[in-house]
C-alpha cells in the first residue's frame, strides 16, 4: 500500500481522477457486485472483514472527534450525517447504494467507521448496532453507539441475479462519480487491507462469482455478448493479443493506493469466461497493473499460461469476441 494513500486529501485526488474517467454507475455497479460476492463467499466474515476496513478509514483520517470523521466521511461521499450524542443518522449513505436483496442492514464499513473514531473521541471500546438501514427500505441508515446489534446480510446469492437486480445495483441515482469513486477506492481498497493475504484469492473468487453471475442473467450465447455486456456495465475495454488479455481503463486497481498487481477479480472473471466456453488454461497471471505502474486509470494485463490451442474452435470464438 502507498503510505497515507487512504487519507482524505489522497482519496479526493484519486476519487477526482477515477470520477473523470468513469461514470456513476460504472463505478459503482463494480464496487457493489465485487461487495457482494464476496459476502456471497464470506458470510458473517466478510461483515467483519468489511467492518474491519471501516475501522482502518477511521484511523487513516486519524481526527478527533466522532464528528469531525462523519464530516469528512460525508465531504468525500456526498452522503449527509445527523449526530445526537449516542445516535448517528446517515443519508445518502454510499454503502448500501445499489444494494439488492438485503434482508438486513448491511453498512458493516460506516459501522467500523463510526465504533473506531467513536473509540478515538471517547478513550474507550464502544460498539455500534445498525438499527436502520436505506437498503431495506428505511428512510436512512441509523446507528446507536454502547449496543450490539444483528449483522446482515443478503438473502439471495450473487449468482441467483436477474438482469433487472442488475440493472438496480447500476442504478446511481443522480451521484456524482466522483463521490462514488471515493467510497469504492475506500471500501474496496481497504477491505484487501483488511483480508491480507487472503485478499489475493478472495478477490480472484469474487470476480469468478459475478462473472457467473452475468453469465447466469443474460445467458450469452458467445464470449463476445458476455464482452459485450460487461464493457457496457464497467467501462473498462478488453482485448486479446496472443494468450494475453489486455483491459484497457481497468476498473479494478481504478484509484487505488497500491503499489503491486491487485486485479485479482479481473483474473477470476477471465478464468470463470474461460472455463464457461471450454477453454483450457492452466493458470493466469498478472503481467502488468496499473496500479503497480502508479497510473491512477490505466492498462492491466493478464496472460494465460497453459492455454491448449487445439480447442481451436472454441479458441476462434474467444479471440473473436475479445477483438
Ligand atoms: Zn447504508
Ligand atoms: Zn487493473
Amino acid at each position: 500500500m502507498i503510505d497515507d494513500g487512504f487519507s482524505p486529501e489522497s482519496l479526493r485526488e484519486r476519487a477526482e481522477e477515477a470520477g473523470s474517467v468513469f461514470t456513476a454507475e460504472e463505478l459503482l455497479a463494480t464496487n457493489k457486485m465485487v461487495m457482494m460476492a464476496l459476502y456471497s463467499l464470506g458470510g458473517e466474515r466478510s461483515c467483519a472483514s468489511v467492518f474491519r476496513a471501516g475501522r482502518m478509514l477511521a484511523g487513516f483520517f486519524g481526527v478527533e472527534t466522532l464528528e469531525d470523521a462523519l464530516h469528512t466521511f460525508c465531504e468525500l461521499t456526498g452522503a449527509d450525517y445527523d449526530l445526537d450524542r449516542n445516535y448517528v443518522a446517515i443519508e445518502s449513505c454510499p454503502e448500501c447504494l445499489g444494494y439488492v436483496n438485503a434482508e438486513g442492514a448491511v453498512c458493516n464499513f460506516l459501522r467500523g467507521f463510526i465504533s473506531r473514531a467513536a473509540e478515538h473521541e471517547l478513550g474507550e471500546v464502544v460498539s455500534v448496532a445498525q438499527v436502520a438501514c436505506e437498503a431495506t427500505g428505511d428512510r436512512r441508515c441509523e446507528f446507536i453507539l454502547g449496543e450490539r446489534g444483528e449483522v446482515g446480510g443478503f438473502d439471495t446469492e450473487v449468482d441467483e441475479m436477474t438482469a433487472e437486480d442488475i440493472e438496480i445495483v447500476m442504478s446511481a441515482d443522480g451521484r456524482d462519480a466522483v463521490e462514488v469513486a471515493a467510497f469504492k477506492i475506500a471500501s474496496e481498497g481497504l477491505l484487501r487491507c483488511a483480508l491480507s493475504d487472503v485478499a489475493r484469492p478472495m478477490f480472484f473468487r469474487a470476480g469468478r462469482l459475478y462473472a457467473r453471475a452475468f453469465i447466469n442473467a443474460f445467458d450469452p450465447e458467445d464470449p463476445d455478448e458476455l464482452i459485450g455486456h460487461v464493457e457496457e456495465i464497467s467501462g473498462s475495454s478488453y482485448s486479446l493479443e496472443g494468450d494475453r488479455f489486455i483491459v484497457e481503463k481497468c476498473l479494478e486497481c481504478a484509484g487505488m493506493p497500491f503499489k503491486e498487481p491487485i486485479c485479482h477479480a479481473v483474473r477470476g472473471a477471465l478464468a470463470e469466461t474461460l472455463e464457461h466456453w471450454n477453454v483450457p488454461f492452466k493458470d493466469l497471471v498478472e503481467v502488468r497493473c496499473a496500479a503497480e505502474e502508479d497510473e491512477v486509470v490505466g492498462t492491466c494485463v493478464v496472460k494465460a499460461r497453459g492455454v491448449i490451442w487445439k480447442a481451436k474452435r472454441v479458441v476462434d470464438a474467444v479471440k473473436r469476441a475479445f477483438h
